[in-house]
């Protein structure tokens, strides 16, 4: 499979950790959830079933009047995992993790080390 390229760019994605902040009336909401993020110009994009998600927890922030319960705690986490689910099965052998990619550059070079030492 062939690694998606950035629409905007068509730079190089890579599947990272990203901080998404929403906000639904005077609410807030902030998730870490994956994303591919693209290496050039730093676009961020959402699985379209992520991107439902956001819009459910928008609407639910919006109408929340009272302060946050243990139900909409234990919901919101829920849905966290969700998306995560969804998004790991998605990323699975897709694009290469920027960390996993930094170790294999580390090994190469403590390789090299030892080999001129
Ligand atoms: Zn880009």
């Amino acid at each position: 499979m062939k690694p998606k390229k950035c629409p905007n760019c068509q730079g190089e994605l890579t599947t990272k950790q990203v901080e998404k902040i929403l906000k639904g009336g005077v609410h807030t909401a902030i998730l870490q959830i994956e994303a591919e993020v693209c290496l050039n110009c730093g676009e961020k994009l959402y699985k379209p079933d992520v991107v439902r998600e956001f819009a459910q927890i928008r609407a639910k922030l919006k109408n929340r009047e009272t302060e946050e319960t243990p139900e909409y705690l234990a919901w919101l986490e829920e849905t966290r995992l969700k998306i995560e689910e969804g998004l790991q099965a998605a990323a699975q052998g897709d694009v290469l993790d920027a960390t996993e990619v930094l170790a294999q550059l580390r090994s190469k070079v403590a390789a090299a080390k030892i080999a001129l030492a």
